[in-house]
């Protein structure tokens, strides 16, 4: 007998695996998902090993196959092993990540007559029994179910066990199907004689109704119904006034069937691969070279090249190269970034052979792709970080775009992998090349790549000519000098001179706030002295009820100073001005400029991305008010002007990447300027102008930044340098949960010293950032080490605890 070491799918499975004997006749390999028993039910599994032994003296026999080939490769089986011990997650729910979408569905049992029914057993059958399996036989297959409805459940229950047992009856199990709804879309129709609508049309002009107007002479051009989406972006006309229109009886919605297919090929024309540049041929070589040398061994290069150096173009020859040695990639890029124009990029070269992987699709696209990449139909996959657990056969390059982004860490579930550090192992066992790229690297891959550790490529310049399309320039205006000018308005003079400019030529202005929840530090106005922890060089953070300071790493408090320690000033100010603020204050200042305003209170409730951003190019507004958003991925060439309003808000956050975040958020917001055929300005506000972050980002000089960075890293102990976990218990007690974070951490320190690990920290307790959430506490632990996966493996936690191993953010 064989037996298998099976991942269940049930919470108590924890990080372990379960023997079970495979029944004789019954093809069982590595990767396979299985029905098992577990307790009194039937559960799904997958199989991570096989053995000449069980581990246990008692086993069960696997029930079947779910499916009849593996689910897993054994390098997949590997990497799910790996994730589970490294983020210390459930192992099933490591597994679950390369599971084909939907599989997590109800189990469905379906019962049958036996072939060739023993005629002894049939005989002896009790007249219930007997009523069953005739009707079993009439109907063949019958789900419990429908058994159930028509016999009562005791009586179905107990009759199918007792036909089962006595060999008269199968039973089988099945996933529930998986609910593939028809895709719909809504169309707009004229419902008028196209020769009528002019006039109609200028009746509505008459009557100020301009949108209803040119969605109707829109429409009377058109021969077909029109997509919404189209309508809206060629247009610029929003639901409302469509809806007026139809509720006019002018024109009519309708919804359209329309194909499941996540890539339109039809305004797809194939692209040839660029004759490269200098700079890029020499990093292609580089990257061929690794690509061809193939022994199996993983080679990682950091593609480091501002926006617009022509890191995608090579992304896609590499990815091409792969293709000619028989092999495939996968290419992640953070969520915001999967537009159109991305996917369109990628499909004109590989025409028919891109898969991609997208949140939106539907459950059923979705589970088309992944089946089709699974049968070898694509050269490469692109997709957000769960793309990077597609079952994409002979893996020979794994792209990361915009490595840097933190969306790559899954932060809200388990397991809270980042997939930087699982493609890299995913690559180890595959021997596939990895491109990171970045504009701004992630500060720890920079080091590690300066190290060696991985291959630095550099790609200085922008493809199109510098005199043609240079960086914008970017001003520092200092709010210090304002306040001393007398303007204490949240708009320095400098700013308000720019945007006046701008909306009076006709040009387009984004205001950048980088506002989050209640991010409240305590700033002097007169000097800029931040209110800092002496212990962790981070911002304090004012807690209201208590009017105190508390550091939220290690939980240091203070009474708020009633003047500056620095300057002795009296104009120490919480700071914390919101979006919404922002826009009353520029709507005061600048009267006649229309403002539009994007982040995720307004995308929550009212518009989408989309309407807001096509609102925004048709410009149908001057001033266009955002949080982050509006920093990423956005091409938008009207735009001449970027005002950062405080760029001290990401800066004075509670975490040690506050300067990092704050660099990468100003360079992208610069980066949005000037991208069309009128140049840029950008300006940035601030309290800190000598702060390394804003001068490096103003700049645009990564190195600088870096420098500087790294140094206060290796100061402070920092990752780099070591390694974090971020250890937070809930609890809706805030005693409580205080109480065992405490007991926690005298446990790990107990735990340390017995073992004898000298470089081990253990920062806190501290009030988690967002102390209170949805009615739990929260509170946290810091470690600060290496080899803490090994280390906290050691440790039981109850239930209530979250483990970040790795995190990006400590708030
Ligand atoms: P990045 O990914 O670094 O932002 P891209 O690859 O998107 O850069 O290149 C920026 C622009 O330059 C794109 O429009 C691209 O088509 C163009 N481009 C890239 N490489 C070349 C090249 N070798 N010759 C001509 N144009 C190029
Ligand atoms: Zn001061
Ligand atoms: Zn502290």
């Amino acid at each position: 007998m064989r037996y298998a070491e099976v991942s269940v799918n049930s919470p108590v499975a924890q990080r372990r695996t379960f023997s079970y004997a495979i029944p004789s006749g019954l093809d069982v390999e590595v990767g396979h998902a299985v029905w098992v028993p577990f307790g009194e039910k039937v559960l799904q599994g997958i199989v991570l090993e096989l053995s000449p032994y069980p581990a246990v003296e008692e086993t069960r026999e696997i029930i079947g196959l779910i499916e009849p080939h593996p689910i897993l490769s054994p390098a997949r089986v590997k990497l799910a092993h790996w994730i589970s011990e490294y983020y210390l997650s459930p192992l099933f729910d490591a597994v679950a990540l390369f599971l084909p979408p939907g599989f997590e569905r109800k189990v469905l049992t379906f019962f049958s007559t036996t072939p060739n029914p023993d005629t002894d057993a049939l005989s002896s059958l009790s007249p219930v029994q007997k009523e069953v399996f005739e009707l079993l036989r009439k109907q063949g297959n019958t789900s419990s179910k429908e058994l159930e409805k028509k016999l009562g459940k005791k009586k179905a229950q107990t009759t199918v066990s007792q036909l089962v047992r006595r060999g008269l009856a199968l039973r089988k199990y099945e996933l529930e199907p998986i609910k593939i709804k028809p895709k719909k879309v809504p169309y707009l129709s004229l419902n008028v004689a196209a020769s009528q609508a002019p006039e109609i049309a200028a009746e509505l002009r008459k009557q100020r109704a301009i949108k209803q107007a040119t969605l109707l002479e829109f429409l009377s051009q058109q021969p077909k119904p029109v997509p919404w989406a189209e309508v809206r972006q060629k247009t610029g006309v929003d639901k409302p006034a469509a809806d007026v229109l139809a509720r006019k009886g002018l024109i009519s919605w309708q919804e359209i069937e329309v194909k499941r297919e996540p890539i339109s090929y039809q305004d797809i024309t194939p692209s040839s691969p660029l004759k490269l540049t200098a700079a890029q041929e020499s990093a292609f070589k580089t990257i061929k070279d690794a690509l061809h040398e193939g022994k199996g061994r993983s080679k990682v290069f950091l593609l480091h090249g501002v926006t617009g150096s022509g890191k995608t173009e090579i992304y896609l020859q590499a990815l091409a190269e792969v293709v000619k040695l028989g092999k495939r990639g996968i290419a992640l890029v953070p969520e915001i970034a999967l537009t159109p124009q991305t996917i369109e990029r990628f499909a004109s070269r590989f025409p028919h052979r891109v898969a991609v992987l997208h949140s939106q699709l539907s459950p059923g696209e979705q589970f088309d792709e992944w089946r089709r990449i699974k049968d070898s139909e694509f050269d490469v996959v692109i997709g957000p970080r769960s793309a990077l657990f597609a079952p994409q056969p002979d893996l020979g390059l794994i792209v990361i775009d915009e490595e840097q982004e933190w969306t790559y860490k899954q932060e809200d579930k388990s397991p809270r992998y980042h997939a930087h550090a699982v493609a890299l192992k995913l690559a180890e066992l595959t021997g596939a090349v990895v491109i990171l790229g970045s504009a701004t690297p992630d500060v720890a891959t920079y080091y590690h790549a300066q190290k060696g550790d991985y291959q630095l490529l550099q790609l200085p310049e922008r493809v199109v000519p510098v005199e043609k399309s240079p960086l914008p320039q970017v001003e520092v205006v200092d709010m210090r000098e304002e306040l001393k000018a007398g303007n204490r308005s949240i708009f320095s003079r400098s700013l308000t001179q720019a945007i006046t400019r701008a909306v009076n030529n006709g040009e387009q202005v984004i205001l950048f706030l980088n506002r989050r929840g209640g991010a409240t530090f305590i700033q002097c106005r007169r000097c800029g002295f931040v209110l800092r922890c002496r212990r962790c060089d981070v911002a304090l953070t004012h807690h209201f009820a208590e009017d105190i300071l508390v550091c939220h790493q290690c939980n240091y408090k203070m009474a708020v100073p009633q003047t500056c320690p620095r300057c002795s000033s009296r104009q120490i100010k919480f700071l914390g001005t919101g979006t919404q603020k922002l826009e009353q204050e520029a709507s005061f200042a600048l009267p006649q400029a229309r403002m539009l305003r994007w982040d995720s209170d307004v995308t929550k409730r009212r518009e989408s991305h989309e309407e807001i951003l096509s609102k925004f190019r048709t410009h149908q507004a001057d001033i266009l008010i955002g949080t982050q958003m509006v920093a990423k991925g956005l091409d938008l060439p009207g735009v001449t002007l970027v005002g950062v309003v405080s760029a001290d808000t990401s800066l004075n956050l509670p975490d040690f990447r506050a300067g990092e975040r704050t660099f990468q958020l100003l360079s992208q917001v610069a980066g949005r300027a000037g991208r069309g055929p009128l140049g840029g300005q950008v300006i940035f506000q601030t309290f800190s102008p000598e702060h390394y972050a804003i001068r490096a980002a103003a700049k645009h000089d990564y190195a600088s930044f870096y420098e500087k960075e790294i140094d206060y890293r290796r100061q402070l102990h920092n990752p780099p340098f070591t390694q974090l976990a971020l250890l937070t218990y809930s609890h809706t007690s805030d005693a409580l949960c205080q109480k065992e974070v405490a007991r926690m951490r005298d446990r790990l320190t107990a735990e340390r010293d017995a073992r004898g690990i000298a470089d081990l920290d253990l920062i806190g307790p501290a009030p988690a950032f967002i102390h209170r959430l949805r009615g739990r506490f929260r509170w946290q632990l810091i470690l600060r080490g290496s080899q803490l996966s090994a280390f906290l493996s050691l440790i039981t936690f109850p239930q209530g605890w979250t483990i970040d191993i790795d995190p990006v953010s400590l708030l």
